[in-house]
């Protein structure tokens, strides 16, 4: 199985639309997943036109929550001066928030008399769906205000392979979430290739540098692609000087164009949408495989 996950250090810097893109793309010789691993804002699925209504969800539970036996309780206070996340209030009991409870079990250890337990909670719900394309598109979304992304996205990912391997496919597209926290370490883990996808901006060149210190540390080959370079072309060049100096490959640079976000507007990727990005997107395809197959 070739697992290919696309990240980008900063947020809104089209990393979905071009997974979604590449996903097509790759689709066209070889049977593939594409899986979703953004569960705090997952929209994947959208750019393959599939609404959430499309996927089969089940509801999944990877965090423990506290909670109070209030029979036993001695209101001693103790659980609530140990809590460092400030998820336990006074009225002359504690009273649990669910939204700030860690589960982190402090307050069970230190309560004297056995009034806390940690309760299973289902905080996310994960599935999947047959695109339009062909493919299937495995997902996964974290309830509001509930946390464990990271939990979420290895259950995802395990979804994933076990559709892969009942149907044989031997190639996965993962749209990792951005950022450089615990849900993206989880997308990483286990893939063979990662495509960081940045923007000739300074805040996005930051992030993206950030990200490839993630991916360097699980010492998974790498390449980027510029998205909307044409909107600041000396930037690019900068960007472009940083990767050759660091021996990075450049998969590709992206044009900005409104073609775009009328795919976006239309739940389609813009190769399905407008035929002059299909060249662009096989050459990247091209050499991100060349890649993963030296
Ligand atoms: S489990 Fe941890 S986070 Fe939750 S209430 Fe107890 S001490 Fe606080
Ligand atoms: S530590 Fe236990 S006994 Fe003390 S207030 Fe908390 S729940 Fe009640």
């Amino acid at each position: 199985m070739i697992k290919i996950t696309v990240v980008s250090g900063k947020g809104g810097v089209g990393k979905s639309s071009i997974a979604a893109s590449m996903a097509l793309v790759l689709s066209k010789n070889r049977d593939i997943v594409a899986v979703d691993c953004d569960v705090d804002a997952p929209n994947l699925g959208l750019l393959l036109g599939v609404k959430k209504e499309g996927f089969s969800y089940k509801e999944v539970g990877t965090k423990e929550k506290a909670s109070l036996i209030e029979d036993r309780c001695i209101r001693c206070r103790k659980c609530v001066d140990i809590c460092v996340f400030s998820a336990i209030s006074w009225d002359n009991l504690p009273i649990f928030d669910k939204y700030l409870c860690e589960g982190c079990g402090a307050c069970q250890l230190v309560c004297p008399v056995d009034a806390i337990e940690l309760i299973k909670v289902q905080n996310a719900f994960i599935g999947f769906t047959d695109t339009q394309y062909g493919f299937p598109v495995v997902g996964g979304q974290l309830k509001p205000g509930e946390s464990g992304s990271g939990d979420v996205v290895t259950l995802v990912k395990e979804k994933a392979e076990e559709i892969a391997n009942k149907r044989g496919i031997e190639t996965m597209i993962i749209d990792s979430a951005a950022g450089i926290g615990c849900p993206v370490i989880a997308s990483v883990t286990g893939s063979d290739y990662v495509v960081a996808v940045t923007e000739p901006t300074p805040a996005a060149f930051s992030d993206l540098k950030r990200v490839l210190e993630v991916v360097e540390h699980f010492n998974i080959p790498y390449g980027i692609i510029i998205n909307t370079w044409n909107t600041n072309p000396a930037f690019t060049e900068k960007i472009e000087k940083f990767a050759s100096e660091n021996e990075i490959t450049l998969l590709g640079k992206i044009p900005y164009d409104k073609a775009f976000i009328d795919a976006l507007v239309q739940l389609m990727p813009v190769v399905a949408y407008d035929k002059r990005f299909k060249k662009l997107f096989k050459s990247i395809l091209e050499k991100t495989l060349a890649e993963v197959e030296k």
